[in-house]
């Protein structure tokens, strides 16, 4: 594919200064040989950020995942790092990992959005009445992110080496368009499917550009067997059917020829590396532990139960999973001797909130969570949310909820936004079932418009974390097109599925930020690194200029090679 930024976006002369250094910095390394050890002023010319969905510090910590915690040891960890803005949803994440922005200035800040200047609506000028799912979009996020004007990850590395190419691979679509950008040279994700009739129905490798050696004939290797309830193994009761499995899609299925999930990302990534060897960008999300937290409640799964129990679904499997591919993905690196060249990023774009106070509906129909999380009408959606949670009635009875979207927070686009109509829904929002605090939106920050309830909050560790992080967080998303009131949920609460994301708590924010190859020391960064910190960090690894003002820090990375 072309690069498609359009070059008026960039200024002339900031480009000859970020290829020059890039240049300058990439020439004398190149692709490594085996064995061959850079000198610490060499800096690496190639990035692979793995991310694993809704990985907290916690998951890694109990299911004991020894790949990452070997990465956590040789490479540079972040203790004391965190995600550092909400929504702390993936549809978000993907896109501040690779931006550098955070979503009060990267185009969207949640899955709700609000179209104030007209740039998915049809026709223009701007509607601000028009409300979008930003989960729903694939190109849209294009849009957004085009609108808001920054440069990605991929336009970089395309400056960078104009020869070499950038990989997204996301079994989740949104997070390929996302996490990807235009510049990304493919984008590789399934289709909805069915499609392939030959011995059952199956979804097929889709995006952009998708390599011929991945797409392959009908019914190869990354084909996954699709159908429900054939392949939703034991999720089709409750918690999991309210978001169960459909397909191998999100997991690895049984077929040991079509093995979906996690194992099909990270094979498809090691099949670009062999088969595209000019790479010099690879962004890999691998699904597996979002979908099993999502069914199953993250930490507090107990596992498979009854007749039809399946280990495979749960999060002791996922997690296992996940972790071994984090380790094919190094060896695959290694083994090539592309790894002292290649800084490597593993993250999450959140962690998981276990529901142990459930206040979503508990009903036993398929996708039944999608009642739970939306309420209201999208443009880009043909359902109807119209079945909310009794919890969140009062506020569906001000008639004013345009979209909203309950995980473990809660956000509201209102249809009436005059200042009377705002303070009654704000006035609601203060009393449904364990809300900590309503947020009003103001400007570039929300106003805190209720008392907090510390009593609500079990302990002082939770306690401590609202005071020091839930005004900043929560501000990341002040934007016109975000929500216009938030309300802030306790540890271990969610609205809408078993276990979830979205909110402030620090189940949902400590999550791993961990860098490795390149020659980089075990030493840790004790800094709080953030999300937002990521690609400026890549960037000054890698010596590239950014020409464009960033939300992160760009931290130095201690190499083995310095002193
Ligand atoms: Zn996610």
């Amino acid at each position: 594919m072309a690069r498609r930024r359009p070059l008026s976006m960039v200024a002339a002369g900031a480009v000859a200064v970020a290829v020059t250094v890039a240049t300058a910095a990439g020439a004398s390394s190149g692709p490594a040989s085996g064995g061959h050890h850079p000198h610490a002023q060499e800096k690496p010319t190639r990035v692979v950020i793995i991310v694993v969905d809704s990985l907290s510090r916690e998951i890694v910590d109990k299911y004991r995942m020894k790949s990452v915690q070997k990465l956590m040891h040789t490479g540079v960890d972040t203790p004391r790092g965190y995600l550092g803005h909400t929504g702390s949803i993936t549809v978000v994440t993907h896109n501040v990992i690779t931006s550098g922005q955070l979503p009060k200035h990267m185009g969207w800040t949640d899955d709700g959005y609000r179209d104030v200047d007209g740039i998915l609506g049809d026709p223009e000028p701007a509607n601000p009445d028009q409300l979008y799912i930003t989960s729903d979009a694939t190109t849209d996020l294009f849009k957004l992110q085009q609108a808001a004007g920054y440069p990605k990850l991929a336009d970089y590395l395309a400056l960078a080496d104009p020869a070499a190419k950038t990989f997204t691979i996301s079994p989740k679509g949104y997070a390929a368009y996302a996490f990807g950008g235009v510049g990304s040279d493919s984008l590789i994700t399934f289709g909805s499917g069915p499609e392939c009739t030959t011995g059952g129905s199956w979804r097929k490798p889709t995006g952009i550009n998708v390599p011929s050696y991945i797409l392959g004939a009908p019914c190869s290797r990354f084909w996954v067997h699709s159908g429900y309830p054939a392949y939703a193994y034991d999720t089709t009761k409750l918690p999991a059917v309210l978001y169960p499995l459909d397909s191998d899609r999100y997991t690895t299925g049984k077929d040991p020829a079509h093995l979906g999930g996690d194992v099909w990302a990270a094979d498809a990534a090691v099949e670009v590396m062999r088969n595209d060897p000019s790479w010099n960008g690879i962004f890999v999300t691998l699904p597996g532990v979002d979908k099993a937290a999502h069914m199953w409640g993250g930490v507090t799964d107990p596992g498979p139960t009854g007749t039809d129990g399946d280990a495979m679904t749960h999060l002791a499997n996922a997690t296992a999973v996940a972790d071994q591919q984090v380790a094919k993905i190094m060896a695959e690196l290694k083994a090539q001797g592309v790894l002292d060249d290649t800084l490597v990023v593993l993250t999450s774009d959140h962690g998981s909130v276990a529901g142990k106070h459930f206040y979503g509906k508990q009903v036993a129909t398929r996708d039944y969570g999608y009642y739970n999380w939306y309420y209201g009408d999208a443009e880009n959606d043909a359902t109807t949310y119209d079945k909310p949670q009794d919890a969140l009635l009062p506020l569906v009875a001000t008639g004013n909820i345009g979209l909203s979207y309950s995980d473990s927070m809660l956000r509201v686009w209102l249809k009436d936004q005059s200042p009377a109509k705002v303070d009654e829904a704000a006035a609601v929002m203060r009393t449904l079932p364990a809300v900590t605090a309503v947020w009003r939106r103001h400007g570039s920050h929300y106003d805190r418009v209720s008392p907090v309830r510390w009593d609500r909050m079990t302990s002082s560790g939770e306690r401590s974390w609202f005071a020091d992080k839930a005004q900043e967080l929560v501000d990341t998303e002040a934007a016109a097109y975000g929500p216009d009131l938030i309300a802030t949920l306790p540890d271990d609460t969610t609205y809408s599925v078993a276990g979830d994301h979205g909110g402030i708590q620090r189940a949902a924010q400590q999550i791993p930020i961990v860098f490795a190859g390149a020659g980089l020391s075990g030493r840790d960064l004790y800094a709080e690194v953030r999300s937002v910190d990521i690609m400026p960090t890549i960037l000054k690894a890698m010596g590239i200029t950014p020409y464009h003002s960033m939300d992160g820090i760009a931290y130095a990375l201690p190499t083995a090679g310095h002193h």
